[in-house]
Order: C-alpha cells, then structure tokens, then sequence
C-alpha cells in the first residue's frame, strides 16, 4: 500500500532522513516513534507530498508521490504537527472549504462533513469560530480536515501533543474506530501513546530505521539478553573476584548501594541464561551473603531509550538495523510550503 525505498533529506550538511526503507500494508495502525528531531515529521511530509526529498521514492497504491502527485495525494489524509487550520472561519465553514478542495462530490458533501463531525465529537462547536476553540477542539478539526474525503491512508503527526489524559483517550479510541476501515500513521515522541493503539511499531532515530516490529515483538528482541541485579555484603573487589569465577557472564557493573559495606551489581548473561543460582551459591560460600536478587525484566520504555540512544555505538540491536548505503552527493532540495 506504501513503500518508501532509500529516502534521504537533506537540510543542506545535515542529513536529517538517512536511507529510511520501509513498506505499510493495508489495514493496520502504525506508530512512528522517536525522540524530538529523529525525522518523523520530515518523512511524514515527504510521504505526502509537502515536501521533496534529496533522493530516495514514495509510493503510494502504485502512485509515486513525485511523478504522480495529484494521484498519490489523493489516497492520503494528513494531520500535520501545525493542523492548515483557517482561525476565521466556523468549522462548518472550513470543512466544506477543505471537502471542496478535496473535490467531494456535491452530494456527497454535506452528508459525509456530517457524519465526520459526529465521528470526531464536533458537532456542539461547528458554528464557532476555529481562533475560538480550546487545544483539543482544534486537534478534532484538524482530525476531521484528514478524515474528510475518505482517504484510504490517514496520516497523523503527533495527534496527541497538547491534549489532557482524557482527550489522549479519546483520540486514541478514535484512532482505533478508524483503523476498521482506513489504514493509519501516526507519530510520538512518546512510547506509551503509541504502544497501546499500534499494530506495529517503527522506532526512528537520527534519520534511521532502528527497528521495526509488534510491541510484543520488540519486547521479545530486548529479552535476549538477561540482567540479573544482586545487593551483598562485602566489597566490590571481592565480588569482581567471585564474578571472575563464574561463566556465562557477558558483562557487569557496579552501581551505588544503598547500605553500608554492601554492594551492588547488575550482570549481563550471555544467551539469555539465568544464572542466579550459580551467583547465590558462589557469593555465599565466598562469605558474601545475598541481600537480594532481581531478575530485570526490560520494559518497552528501556528497549525505546536503548534502541534510540545507541544507534551510533555497536549494540546487541545491530542485526535490526536498516543497513544503510553510501549516499552519493546529490540533487539540491526543493521545498514546497
Ligand atoms: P521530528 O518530527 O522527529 O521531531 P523533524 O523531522 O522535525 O523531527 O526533524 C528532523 C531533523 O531535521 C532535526 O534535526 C531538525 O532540526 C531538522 N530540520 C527539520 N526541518 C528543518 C528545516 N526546515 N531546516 C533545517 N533543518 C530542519
Ligand atoms: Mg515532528
């Protein structure tokens, strides 16, 4: 239904879409997660068509966004990070400005802009004015402005930024009841928005494409390896000693512990091997009793902040990387407001 093959942007040295490939198939919530400045709402500009690329292609059901605009942008509704939103008109007002634009048919007009305003909880403020409306009414207009039409794509830049817990419920109850019969996109900064409406998740960072997966698939990936977090009595020296001693260790740390004359270490395990009773044994025996034992199971939270802080160093994330290609110099970027 999309694909996006090689996209690079360039603002002019910096390389803000690195070699980013990825394809989104019908039917299903997507979630573009990354930190501020990652490239999200740059690839999502691209995708429709406000934007040129440096290089790379989008497409669209077939239509490619460049030599087939009008075409490409017709299966696509878009909620930009800054909604088009006319502060002078009524919403009524506005949204038979965008359907017209959208070149909804005159019959259908009326019916379709009704039964959207209904969809997104809008009817009570159609005669007001959009300067007028709180943060949140404003969000479900610029809803409406990408729903209008019915667009087989719908793309959502950061929908729920500015909104209260409730209003973020909301929209995400709204997204879903969408997703029945539009394929959708959006993006957050914030793993918790995304993780819970998503079928599938795309973590960008620096340009890239870091990983790509179902919440429960990227939970799994980070799970390969173990940390164990043990407390004892003694001291770090002595513990370096006893942890020399035992195998299947990948690596370890000591961390600040928080009684007197006790220590505390977090142990990496090779293979995924729990190797608790091995440290309980060996610590105790070498007169370090146990305090206490934890095997720390990674949230999505960490997998985000390891996927997106490490994607410079080498990491046990490597082989989900995207690999990325020399990119020649390359044609000059236009850019289309
Ligand atoms: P995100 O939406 O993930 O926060 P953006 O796509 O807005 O990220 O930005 C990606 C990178 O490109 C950032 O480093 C940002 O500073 C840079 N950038 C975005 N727009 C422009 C622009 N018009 N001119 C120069 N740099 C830009
Ligand atoms: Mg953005």
């Amino acid at each position: 239904m999309i694909k996006v093959e090689n996209l690079v942007k360039k603002y002019g040295s910096h390389i803000a879409i690195d070699n980013l490939s990825f394809e989104v198939e019908k039917g299903q919530i997507y979630g573009f997660l990354g930190p501020n400045g990652a490239g999200k709402s740059t690839t999502m500009n691209i995708m429709t068509g406000y934007l040129a690329a440096s290089d790379g292609m989008v497409e669209i059901n077939g239509h490619d966004i460049l030599t087939e605009p009008e075409e490409a942008k017709k299966c696509i509704g878009y909620l930009p990070e800054l909604p088009p939103l006319y502060p002078d008109m009524t919403v009524i007002e506005y949204l038979r400005f965008v359907a017209e634009l959208k070149r909804v048919s005159k019959s259908e007009r009326s019916g379709q802009i009704n039964e959207i305003m209904g969809m997104v909880e809008i009817e009570d403020v159609s005669e007001r004015l959009i300067k007028n409306l709180s943060k949140g009414y404003k969000q479900r207009v610029g809803l409406a402005q990408a729903i209008i039409g019915y667009p087989d794509v719908i793309i959502l830049d950061e929908p729920m930024v500015g909104l209260d817990p409730k209003q973020i419920i909301e929209i995400r109850e709204l997204i879903k009841k969408l997703s029945k019969n539009h394929t959708i996109i959006l993006s957050s900064h914030i793993l918790s928005e995304i993780s819970t409406v998503c079928d599938y998740i795309m973590i960008i960072s620096k340009g890239k494409l870091v990983a790509s997966d179902t919440p429960e698939g990227l939970q799994k990936l980070m799970k390969k390896s173990t940390e164990i977090e043990l407390t004892a009595f003694g001291d770090t020296d002595k513990a370096a000693e006893i942890l020399s001693e035992i195998e299947n260790i990948q690596s370890y740390s000591f961390e600040d512990a928080s009684e007197e004359n006790s220590i505390k270490v977090r142990i990496l395990t090779e293979d995924n091997m729990d190797i608790r009773k091995e440290l309980s044994v060996a610590f105790t025996s070498n007169d370090m009793p146990v305090l206490s034992m934890n095997k720390v199971e990674k949230s999505l939270e960490d997998i985000f902040l390891q996927l997106t802080e490490t994607v410079d160093e080498d990491s046990d994330v490597d082989e989900e990387m995207i690999e990325s290609e020399e990119i020649t110099e390359n044609t000059e970027s236009k850019e289309e407001e």
